[in-house]
């Protein structure tokens, strides 16, 4: 089941002067900083009533940040939906026609497990499925 929009994501050049600027946007600061390495970025996230902004930035020039910005330049990256079962709500998806980046979850920032869609599926939209890793419990 889906459940909100858990996240924006933004691609941004630099964090720390990106930082700054929506910080100003949504007059309130960042709760957390986060890298995942696995994903070669880094993170920052800002709550926003019941969703939230994640800004990127990319740790190497390898990562899918990078080739992103190098390619449409800085902005809204992909939508993450909040999900109660990531993995049932995959196979859901892929029985649709959907086509997966992950076929099964993987750890993301801010405790979540994650999984992408090809956004050339999805209209162009690249959308990440999250679930509080806490929740499985
Ligand atoms: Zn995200």
């Amino acid at each position: 089941m889906i459940r909100k929009i858990e996240h924006l994501g933004i691609a941004v050049k630099s964090l720390k002067n990106s930082n700054e600027l929506i910080a100003k946007l949504l007059d309130r600061s960042p709760y957390k900083e986060e890298g995942v390495e696995s994903e070669g970025v880094f993170t920052s996230f800002f709550k926003l009533g019941e969703t939230k902004v994640e800004l990127l930035e990319a740790t190497n020039p390898d990562s899918a940040i990078a080739k992103f910005i190098e390619k449409r330049g800085e902005g809204i990256h992909h939508i993450a939906l909040d999900v109660v079962n990531i993995e049932e709500e995959l196979n859901r998806l892929e029985s649709l026609g959907f086509d997966l980046i992950h076929k099964s979850p993987k750890p993301g920032a801010d405790g979540k497990k994650i999984a992408f869609l090809h956004p050339k599926s999805t209209n162009g939209i690249l959308v990440e499925l999250c679930e509080d890793m806490e929740a499985e419990e």
